[in-house]
C-alpha cells in the first residue's frame, strides 16, 4: 500500500467517524457549558438563562459548530434562531423571571411562574385542540388533526421533540412538557382505522416536533402499512423535519440512516410520493457539505424535498435572503413551498413584522428569481379559518386594501375567493385586519363562528 492510499484511507475513516458521531445537545440548564458563549458578558449569559426558563431551548453540537457563524454573532441568523434572546420576553415577564432566578427560587416556583407567562403566550393558537380533532365512531382521536379535506396530520408520540426549539413555533407547547397542552398519538391503529374510513384523504402529514428524531423502526410501523391496497387513496406521505439542516447525520452516517433511506425508497417503489417538508429559514443552513450530502441521499431514495419557513425579524426579513435561499434550494433540487407569516404564539413579539413589510420581502425576492424559484406560496397566515395568503396591496374605489385569499380553508368552498381588508401599515396578523369597504365582517366569519360554537357545545 503506498503512502497516498494510506492517507486517503485514514481520511475517509475520520470523516465517517465524524458523520456517525453521537448526538450531543444543550438545554437551558446546560447553556453554560457551551464554550462559544464565553464571548458574552455575564449579564448576557444570565439573560439567556432567564429566557430559557420560560421558552425552552435545545441546541446541538452540529448547529453550534457548523451552522452558526460565530464571527457574526449576535446578528448571525442561526444564532438568533437557536439561542434564547432577552427581548423574546416582555420587559415585565423578563424582570419577574430574572428576580426568581437571581434569588435561586426552587424549580416548583420557577415552573409556576413560567406557566403563568405561557398562558399569556397563546400556546394553542387557531383552536388547534378543539376544532381539528378527528373522530372515529364518536370517539375523539388524540394525536391527529384533520382540518382540510385531503390532508390528515399525525403527531406520533415519539416524535414530539425537535432538533430546534424555535420559540416562534406553534409547536412549542409540545416542548415544555405540560402534558395537557400536548397532543401526541399513542400507536398507529387509530390512525390506520381513521385513514381507512376517509377515502377523500390523499395526504398523510407526519409531524411533531420532528418525526425524524424517531427511530426508523417506529417510523416504519406508521408508514409501511400504507402500502397495503386498502390505502391506495393515500398518494403522498409528507414528513416535516428540521433534521436536514440541524442534524443531517440522520440521513448520512448515523447507524440508523441507511435503514431510513431504505424505508423511504420502499414507500416510493410502492407507489407513494414521499415529500420531506424541510424547515429552512436561511440559505446559510444549506451551506455545510454534509447537509448537501443529506439532500442528495434523500433524493436518491426518490423523495422530493420541499421547504417552508416563516418570515422572521432578525433572521430572514429581507428580500435578498429569500432570493438567495430559493436559488440555492432550486440548485439542490429542493422545491420552495411555503412562506409563512409568524404565528400569534410564543416569542412572536421578537420576530413579528408588519404584513406590509412581509409583502415587500416576498415581492422583492420573487422578482429576483426565475420561475422555478418562485414556487413558494405565501406569505400565508395559518389561522383558525384556514391558510390566508396576503396577495398584495391595491386601491379599489379609492380605498387602500390588502388583497387576500384562502389557500386552504376549513370550508373548502372558501378557497381561492379573493377578499379584502382595510390597509393597515401596522397589522401583522389576521386578528389585526378589518374588512374593507365598510363591511362589518369578512365573508367567512359568521360560518366560522357557528363552527366554533358547535365544537364548543359538543
Ligand atoms: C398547512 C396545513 C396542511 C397542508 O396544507 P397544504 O396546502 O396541502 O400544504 C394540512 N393541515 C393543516 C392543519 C395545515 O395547517
Ligand atoms: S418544528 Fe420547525 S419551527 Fe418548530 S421548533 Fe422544530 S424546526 Fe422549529
Amino acid at each position: 500500500m503506498n503512502h497516498d492510499q494510506t492517507s486517503r484511507c485514514t481520511k475517509a475513516s475520520a470523516v465517517s467517524a465524524m458523520w456517525g458521531r453521537e448526538f450531543r445537545s444543550y438545554s437551558g440548564a446546560t447553556l453554560e457549558q457551551i464554550p462559544q458563549l464565553k464571548k458574552f458578558s455575564e449579564a448576557d449569559r444570565f439573560a439567556m438563562k432567564v429566557v430559557s426558563k420560560v421558552l425552552p431551548c435545545r441546541i446541538n453540537q452540529f448547529v453550534i459548530e457548523e451552522q452558526i457563524d460565530w464571527e457574526r454573532v449576535p446578528e448571525d441568523p442561526l444564532f438568533q434562531l437557536a439561542f434564547p434572546q432577552k427581548e423574546m420576553l416582555s420587559p415585565e415577564d423578563f424582570e419577574t423571571m430574572a428576580a426568581l432566578v437571581k434569588n435561586q427560587a426552587d424549580e416548583k416556583t420557577l415552573s409556576e411562574a413560567a406557566l403563568r407567562i405561557h398562558e399569556r403566550l397563546n400556546h394553542h393558537p387557531a383552536d388547534q385542540t378543539t376544532l381539528n380533532v378527528p373522530q372515529l365512531d364518536g370517539m375523539p382521536l388524540p394525536g391527529m388533526q384533520h382540518k382540510y379535506d385531503q390532508t390528515v396530520l399525525f403527531f406520533p408520540s415519539q416524535g414530539q421533540t425537535c432538533h430546534s426549539f424555535c420559540t416562534y413555533c406553534f409547536r412549542w407547547p409540545q416542548f415544555i412538557g405540560a402534558s395537557t397542552l400536548r397532543f401526541a398519538a399513542q400507536g398507529t391503529n387509530y390512525l390506520l382505522a381513521y385513514l381507512r374510513s376517509q377515502r377523500q384523504v390523499t395526504d398523510l402529514l407526519v409531524t411533531g416536533g420532528d418525526p425524524m428524531v424517531m427511530k426508523t423502526e417506529s417510523l416504519a410501523r406508521i408508514l409501511e402499512p400504507l402500502l397495503a391496497p386498502e390505502f391506495d387513496h393515500i398518494d403522498s406521505i409528507r414528513i416535516g423535519t428540521k433534521a436536514l439542516s440541524f442534524w443531517p447525520y440522520r440521513f448520512v452516517g448515523n447507524a440508523d440512516a441507511d435503514a431510513l433511506l431504505r424505508l423511504l425508497e420502499k414507500l416510493v417503489r410502492g407507489g407513494k410520493h414521499v415529500a420531506i417538508m424541510a424547515h429552512l429559514s436561511h440559505a446559510q443552513e444549506l451551506r455545510p457539505p454534509i447537509v448537501q450530502a443529506a439532500v442528495k441521499r434523500l433524493q436518491g431514495a426518490g423523495a422530493v424535498i420541499r421547504s417552508q419557513s416563516p418570515i422572521l425579524r432578525h433572521i430572514n426579513d429581507c428580500p435578498q435572503v429569500w432570493a438567495e435561499m430559493w436559488r440555492r434550494q432550486v440548485r439542490l433540487g429542493i422545491v420552495p413551498y411555503y412562506m409563512f407569516v409568524a404565528r400569534d404564539t410564543g416569542s412572536r413579539r421578537y420576530f413579528e413584522i408588519p404584513l406590509v413589510r412581509t409583502l415587500e420581502v416576498y415581492q422583492g425576492a420573487v422578482k429576483q428569481v426565475s420561475g422555478l424559484a418562485r414556487k413558494a406560496r405565501g406569505p400565508s397566515m395559518s389561522g383558525g379559518p384556514g391558510k390566508i395568503e396576503v396577495q398584495g396591496v391595491a386601491e379599489i374605489q379609492g380605498e387602500k386594501v390588502f388583497v387576500l385569499r384562502f389557500l386552504q380553508a376549513r370550508n373548502a368552498d372558501w378557497t381561492d375567493r379573493p377578499f379584502f381588508a382595510r390597509f393597515d401599515p401596522e397589522a401583522s396578523w389576521l386578528d389585526d385586519l378589518r374588512p374593507a369597504f365598510g363591511d362589518e365582517r369578512f365573508f367567512f366569519e359568521e360560518e366560522y363562528a357557528a363552527m366554533r360554537s358547535e365544537a364548543a357545545a359538543s
